[in-house]
C-alpha cells in the first residue's frame, strides 16, 4: 500500500481515470485531505462508495505515535510511518500584541546522514529519506492534530533537505499549488548546513527564503562539528546565497547555535562579523538545547547578550531567538531518540 500524497495531481488524476471515474474526483480527494484534513477515505462522502473502498484498498497514511504540548504552545509530533520509522514535526506558534501564526517544521529524512556532533538526529543516524508524501502529511497531519492552519512551513526538522532533493522539491511544489497547499515561496523557509546540492538548488529549485545553519565561523571547527564530505565551503555557501538573495530578493538568515565555550567568545564574534559584514543577511542567535549522550551545554545569557551587542555594533542585523518548547524535547530529534530508548529498554 502507498501513500495518495505521494502522487503528484497529474498522477492522482491518472490514477482516477483508471479506476473508471470522471477527472474532478482528484480535485474532491485533494479538497478532503488538504482543505478538510480527512485522512479516511470512508469519510470521504461526496465520493462513491464503491470508489472510496477502492481508494482504502489502494492507499494509506501514516499514524500520529505521540504528541507532546509544551506551555509556551509548541506542539511536538511523532509519526509512526508504514515501515515502522518513526519521525518528528513541530508546530510553533507565536504571538505579538497585534498578530498570530503559525509555524509548522518539517522532517525530510528519517535521521539525518550529516552527523553534526550537536544534533540529536545526526548522533542517532540515518535510516532513509522521506518520499514526498511522508514530507507533505506532516503539514495536514499537523494542521489537523493542532486544530489550526499553519502560516508559515519550515524546512528545518529531522535531516537535510538537500540530501533528499527530489522529494523535497516535489513537497514544495505541492505546497505552493492552489490545488494544494497555497502557501506562496515566501512563505516557506528550508534550513540546510550548506550541501553542495545547494548551488542547483538555488539556480532551479523553488524561490524560497534560505536559513543558512552556519553555526561556526571557522571553517576547521565547522568541519569537526559538521563532518560530513560533502559540505560547500563557508565561503562558497556565503557567495551563493548573496547572488542568490540579489537575484530573487528572498530573504537569507544565517543561523547560530549558541554553544558555551565552543563558539560563544567575543572572538568568534569578531570572526562571524569580518565573515559577515557588507552581506544583506539577518542573523539568529539560537539558544542551544542539550543533547544526549553529548558534554555540550547552552551558552550561558549573558554571553549571548555580549555577542548579539558586538554584531549590532559592528552593522550586522541580528535576532536572540526564543528557545521553544524545552520542556518536551523539542530540538530536532530528541523525541524521537526518547521514544526509541523507551520502547529499547521495555522490550
Ligand atoms: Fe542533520 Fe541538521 Fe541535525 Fe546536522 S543539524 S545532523 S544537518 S538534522
Amino acid at each position: 500500500m502507498g501513500l495518495i500524497l505521494d502522487l503528484d495531481f497529474e498522477h492522482l488524476q491518472e490514477f482516477v481515470l483508471e479506476s473508471g471515474e470522471p477527472s474532478f474526483r482528484a480535485r474532491q480527494i485533494w479538497e478532503w485531505i488538504f482543505k478538510k484534513r480527512t485522512f479516511d477515505f470512508q469519510s470521504m462522502s461526496n465520493l462513491p462508495e464503491k470508489f472510496r473502498a477502492v481508494l482504502r484498498d489502494s492507499f494509506s497514511f501514516p499514524t500520529l505515535k505521540r504528541c507532546s504540548r509544551s506551555s509556551d504552545g509548541t506542539i511536538k509530533f511523532l509519526w509512526a510511518l508504514e515501515d515502522g520509522e518513526l519521525i518528528e514535526s513541530v508546530l510553533l506558534p507565536y504571538f505579538t500584541s497585534r498578530k498570530k501564526w503559525i509555524s509548522l517544521c518539517l522532517s525530510t529524512q528519517a535521521g539525518c546522514p550529516v552527523r553534526c556532533l550537536f544534533c540529536q538526529t545526526g548522533i542517532g543516524g540515518f535510516r532513509r529519506n522521506l518520499s514526498r508524501g511522508e514530507i507533505l502529511f506532516q503539514v495536514v497531519g499537523m494542521e489537523k492534530f493542532g486544530g489550526t492552519k499553519a502560516s508559515r512551513i519550515l524546512f528545518m526538522g529531522m535531516g537535510e533537505p538537500l540530501l533528499n532533493l527530489r522529494e523535497t522539491i516535489g513537497a514544495v511544489e505541492v505546497l505552493t499549488r492552489k490545488e494544494g497547499g497555497e502557501f506562496g515561496e515566501r512563505r516557506i523557509t528550508l534550513s540546510t548546513v550548506g550541501m553542495r546540492e545547494l548551488e542547483e538548488f538555488l539556480r532551479n529549485g523553488p524561490r524560497v527564503e534560505i536559513a543558512y545553519s552556519l553555526h561556526f565561523p571557522e571553517e576547521n571547527q565547522r568541519k569537526r562539528f559538521i563532518p560530513h564530505p560533502h559540505v560547500l565551503p563557508i565561503s562558497r555557501a556565503l557567495e551563493l546565497l548573496e547572488e542568490y538573495h540579489s537575484a530573487s530578493g528572498r530573504v537569507v538568515s544565517i543561523e547560530y547555535l549558541m554553544i558555551k565555550g565552543i563558539n560563544d567568545s567575543l572572538d568568534s564574534a569578531s570572526k562571524l562579523s569580518s565573515l559577515l559584514r557588507g552581506k544583506p543577511f539577518h542573523v539568529n542567535l539560537l539558544p542551544f538545547n542539550p543533547v544526549s549522550p553529548s558534554s555540550f551545554s547552552p551558552s550561558p545569557r549573558g554571553y549571548i547578550l555580549a555577542f548579539k551587542n558586538f554584531l549590532r555594533k559592528s552593522g550586522l542585523n541580528v535576532t536572540i531567538r526564543k528557545p521553544r518548547g524545552s520542556d518536551i524535547q523539542a530540538a530536532c530529534g530528541q523525541l524521537r531518540a526518547q521514544t526509541l530508548d523507551g520502547e529499547d529498554s521495555s522490550s
